[in-house]
C-alpha cells in the first residue's frame, strides 16, 4: 500500500507538486502542539497550529484523487474533524496574525474579541488623545513647534526638545534628562497620567495573556487528536520524499514475496540493481549495474575479487535495496523481485574496542557469533570478509565452516565477499553455493575495474598491485611479489622463507 502511494505520486506531477506545497505549509503540528500541550506555545506556534489545521480539507482532496489502494492510517485524513477546524478558525479569530514573540506586553488578541479589553484599549486610546492635546498645549505655552512628547520605556512620558531651545522652557516644565542635542522634561500633569496609563495597560496586557491562555488550554484539550493526524502527516511525507527519490534517482517498484511456510522457497532477483548511495557520489563515472539472484540452489554466494573492485560496494547495495523495499520504497533496480527477510545481518568493516578489551578480530567473532546464532532460513546474510585478524590458515578455516555452516544449517540467502579463493571449493561440495567474482582487467603491471560482476571465481587478489597504487616502496613491493611466487610455489606458509 505504501508502494501505491508512492505510484500515485509518480504518475502526477500535479498531485506530487499540490501535496509538497501543503505539506510545505503545514508545519511541525506534532511539535506545535506538544509545546501547546505543557504550555510553552506562544502565539506564533499557536498560528502556525491554526495555519497548518486549515490546510486538512485540501489535504484531503488531493489523498481523494490517489487511485490506488492505499494504507489505513490516511482514513484519519480523509475524514476532516470539524473540532478541529473549529479550533483552527478560532485561533484565527481570537489570535492577531503576526504576534509579538513576547507574550506579557499585549498585542496579541484582536479587537471585538473580548469587552473588557476592548473597554481597556479604548480608555489607552483616549490617553493618547490626551497626550495628543497635552503636546499641542506645550507647544503653545513655550513656542516650541518641533516640541514632541516621547515615551521611554525606563523614564516613561516626557517632554523632548532640542538644546538650542532650552531658553524657552517654561518653568513648570521639571529636567529630567540632558543628552548631546537633546533636552528632556517631564510635568505634574504628564506624571500623573502616566500612573493611570501604565495602570490601565497593565490591565489590558494581564487580559490580554489571561485570553491567550484560555486558547493555548484549548489547544492543549485537542493535542491528542493534533498528534494523531500529525503522524499520519509524517507518514505521507516521508512517502512523497521516497516517491521524489524514485523520480530523481530512477527507482523502479519491487515486487516482494511475503514470508510463507510453503516448502516451495522463494527466489530473490534483481536485475540491473545499483547502490544508490555510491550511485550518487561518482560525478565522473557512471556506475556499473549488477545483477543477483537467490534461489534454491543459490543460497550462498562466494563474492571474489581484487581490492577496489566494488565487493563491500555490491553488498551494502543488496542490503540497502532489500531495506528500501521493505520499508515500501522503490528500489534502484531495472527490475526486481524480492523475498521478504525477517532481519538483515551484516558483518562489515573493521573495527576494535579498546575500552572493552576487545581486538579488531574479537569483534569480528562476536559479530559472526551473533549471525550464527540468531539467523533464520529467512534472514539475509551479508559478510563482507571474515578471519583477517588472525593466522591466514586460523582465518581460512573459520572462513571455511562459518560458510558451510550458513549454506547447510542455516540455509539463508548470504553474500560472503572474501580474499580466500580457497573457499570457492565449497562449490563442488554444497548444492546451493555459486560462485562470483568481479571482473577486473589486467594490462601490463595496471588493473581496470569493470566493476561488472560475474559467475566464476578469482584466483587472485592483486593485493601487491593496491599496495604499489597506495604508494608502498618499490623496493617492499617487489621484494612482496618475490615472497609471494616462492609461497605460491611451495604453498607451504610453515616453511622457512629465506629469499635473498
Ligand atoms: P572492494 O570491496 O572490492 O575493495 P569497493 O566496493 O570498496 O571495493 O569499491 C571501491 C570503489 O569502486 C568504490 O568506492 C566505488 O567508487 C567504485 N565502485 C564500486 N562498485 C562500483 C560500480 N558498480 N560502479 C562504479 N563504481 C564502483
Amino acid at each position: 500500500k505504501r508502494q501505491n502511494i508512492i505510484a500515485n505520486f509518480l504518475e502526477s506531477k500535479k498531485l506530487r507538486i499540490d501535496t509538497q506545497n501543503i505539506l510545505r505549509a503545514m508545519g511541525d503540528l506534532e511539535r506545535l502542539s506538544g509545546r501547546a500541550c505543557a504550555g510553552q506555545a506562544n502565539p506564533r506556534d499557536l498560528i502556525a497550529i491554526s495555519e497548518g489545521l486549515k490546510k486538512l480539507p485540501r489535504l484531503k482532496s488531493i489523498i481523494d484523487l490517489f487511485k490506488y489502494k492505499i494504507p489505513s492510517w490516511t482514513d484519519q485524513l480523509k475524514i476532516i474533524d470539524n473540532e478541529l477546524l473549529e479550533l483552527a478558525d478560532l485561533i484565527s479569530f481570537k489570535l492577531v496574525e503576526n504576534p509579538p514573540l513576547n507574550i506579557s506586553e499585549g498585542g496579541i488578541i484582536h479587537d471585538g474579541v473580548d469587552s473588557v479589553l476592548d473597554g481597556l484599549r479604548n480608555l489607552i486610546d483616549d490617553y493618547s488623545d490626551w497626550l495628543n492635546q497635552e503636546e499641542l498645549k506645550e507647544r503653545k505655552i513655550s513656542k516650541i513647534s518641533n516640541l514632541k512628547i516621547q515615551f521611554h520605556k525606563n523614564f516613561g512620558y516626557y517632554i523632548s526638545i532640542n538644546k538650542s531651545k532650552i531658553n524657552l522652557a517654561p518653568a513648570h516644565w521639571i529636567k529630567r534628562q540632558t543628552l548631546t542635542n537633546e533636552e528632556r522634561y517631564v510635568t505634574t500633569e504628564i506624571k500623573n497620567k502616566e500612573n493611570k496609563i501604565f495602570q490601565v495597560k497593565n490591565r489590558a496586557a494581564a487580559k490580554e495573556y489571561e485570553l491567550f491562555c484560555e486558547i493555548r488550554n484549548l489547544v492543549a484539550t485537542k493535542t491528542k487528536k493534533i498528534r494523531s493526524i500529525s503522524k499520519s502527516i509524517a507518514c505521507m511525507d516521508a512517502l512523497l520524499g521516497l516517491a521524489m527519490t524514485s523520480l530523481e534517482n530512477n527507482f523502479i517498484k519491487p515486487n516482494l514475496l511475503p514470508i510463507t511456510n510453503s516448502k516451495e522457497k522463494q527466489s530473490t532477483e534483481i536485475i540491473a540493481g545499483r547502490n544508490p548511495i555510491v550511485e550518487q557520489l561518482l560525478t565522473n563515472k557512471k556506475f556499473i549495474s549488477n545483477d543477483i539472484l537467490f534461489n534454491n540452489k543459490q543460497k550462498l554466494i562466494i563474492l571474489t575479487g581484487p581490492n577496489a573492485s566494488g565487493k563491500s560496494c555490491f553488498i551494502r547495495q543488496i542490503g540497502l535495496i532489500q531495506i528500501l523495499a521493505q520499508i515500501g520504497s522503490f528500489i534502484p533496480a531495472s527490475k526486481a523481485e524480492i523475498k521478504i527477510a525477517d532481519r538483515i545481518f551484516t558483518r562489515i568493516g573493521a573495527v576494535d574496542d579498546q575500552s572493552s578489551g576487545q581486538s579488531t578480530f574479537m569483534v569480528e567473532m562476536s559479530e559472526t557469533a551473533s549471525i550464527l546464532n540468531q539467523a533464520t532460513s529467512n534472514s539475509l546474510v551479508l559478510l563482507d570478509e571474515i578471519g583477517r585478524g588472525t593466522s591466514t590458515f586460523d582465518g581460512l578455516s573459520i572462513a571455511w565452516s562459518v560458510s558451510e555452516y550458513l549454506a547447510k544449517k542455516i540455509v539463508c540467502n548470504t553474500i560472503f565477499a572474501t580474499h580466500y579463493h580457497e573457499l570457492n571449493y565449497l562449490k563442488h561440495a554444497i548444492d546451493n553455493v555459486e560462485n562470483f567474482q568481479v571482473l577486473v582487467k589486467q594490462k601490463k603491471d595496471k588493473l581496470y575495474f569493470c566493476h561488472k560482476i560475474e559467475k566464476g571465481g578469482a584466483n587472485k587478489s592483486y593485493g601487491i598491485e593496491a599496495a604499489m597504487l597506495a604508494g608502498i616502496p618499490r623496493e617492499v613491493v617487489d621484494k612482496a611479489r618475490l615472497v609471494l611466487g616462492y609461497l605460491e610455489k611451495n604453498n607451504n606458509f610453515n616453511s622457512q622463507i629465506q629469499i635473498k
